[in-house]
């Protein structure tokens, strides 16, 4: 099962919220897997599909418990994938429907019919931050995916009206500063979150409590593994670094040595020679630590410069 699914079915077993809470999250179902039924005179029916039978469990619950209305469960094969259930719920006019609709602002007031349907998110619903996090739940179960964390950080929802997209970026930007993006895929509006810190905040409000916590080991645990990875290189970087220079300081030595003129060399330049002979991986500062009187890294550095333009007026 993807690491999204595990995060809806945690999501959709989760209570439900106070009594105020119940028309935000149907409202996030109705807005993002919803779609209204024209059935003829002014009446409308709803209809809600949805790929995870989790889910579809928990609005027909939320519809029975919440509103009193019996929505007909179907289940079908999807369109164009064959292998994929569809779950679909249906609530018809004489039902209730259009109840619902108004309930959760797609039509205002007491109005009927299609000529007053509205986009977008009820102001109401934005009220109290119980109900906020109520309509992100009912959203992202709707539309929402979430990457495994183990590939990459990444929580998308993708509506088909721009208006929802909008709407649900300032829902985000309500709880806590998001760093929330947009973008336009094939028609689509999508709002997604690529900061780890900003999705664990997002699995918090939805009460995602136990995915929360799984998606934080995975991330402790690549933030180790970059680090130690990081700290290899970095030692690596520096040992090759010093091997180098310490290579080109013997070479001057050698050529030294190989014209027998070693001993034409100021005391110190010598004493440094030998050293730099007797460890060669060692770093100017450890080969200055050897030195008698002990010399810091830039005197080191200093005399190895002497010996090399010594070296060189040999030629
Ligand atoms: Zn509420």
């Amino acid at each position: 099962m993807s690491f999204s699914t595990d995060v809806k079915n945690e999501i959709a077993r989760s209570p439900f919220g106070k009594s105020c809470c119940a028309a935000s999250e149907l409202c996030g179902f109705v807005r993002t897997c919803g779609s209204i039924v024209i059935e003829g005179k002014g009446n409308l029916g709803v209809k809600i599909a949805t790929e995870n039978p989790v889910v579809a469990r928990r609005i027909k619950t939320l519809l029975l418990e919440r509103f009193g209305i019996s929505a007909r469960l179907m289940v079908g094969e999807h369109e164009f994938l064959r292998n994929r259930r569809v779950y679909e719920l249906s609530v018809s006019a004489a039902k209730g429907g259009g109840k619902i609709l108004r309930q959760i602002g797609v039509i205002p007031g007491d109005k009927q019919g299609i000529d007053s349907i509205s986009g977008g998110l009820d102001a109401r619903f934005f009220k109290k931050k119980c109900c906020r996090k109520a309509l992100l739940r009912g959203i992202f179960l709707g539309a929402g995916t979430l990457s495994d964390p183990q590939d990459t950080y990444h929580l998308e929802v993708i509506f088909a009206e721009e208006q929802m997209m909008i709407a649900t970026k300032r829902l985000l930007g309500s709880f806590t500063d998001m760093h929330v993006k947009t973008r336009q895929r094939r028609g689509n509006h999508i709002v997604y979150v690529k900061e780890s810190e900003q999705i664990k905040d997002i699995l918090t409000l939805m009460g995602a409590h136990s995915q929360l916590l799984k998606f934080e080991g995975i991330r402790i645990m690549k933030e180790i593994r970059n680090q130690t990875n990081r700290a290899n290189n970095c030692d690596h970087a520096n040992m090759d670094r010093t091997l180098s220079a310490s290579e080109r300081e013997l070479s001057f030595i050698r050529q030294i040595q190989r014209m027998d003129r070693l001993d034409d060399l100021a005391p110190a330049l010598l004493d440094t020679a030998l050293a730099r002979i007797d460890h060669p991986d060692a770093t100017l500062s450890e080969l200055g630590a050897l030195l008698h009187p002990p010399i810091g890294k830039s005197a080191v550095a200093a005399r190895m410069k002497r010996i090399e333009t010594f070296a060189e007026e040999l030629e």
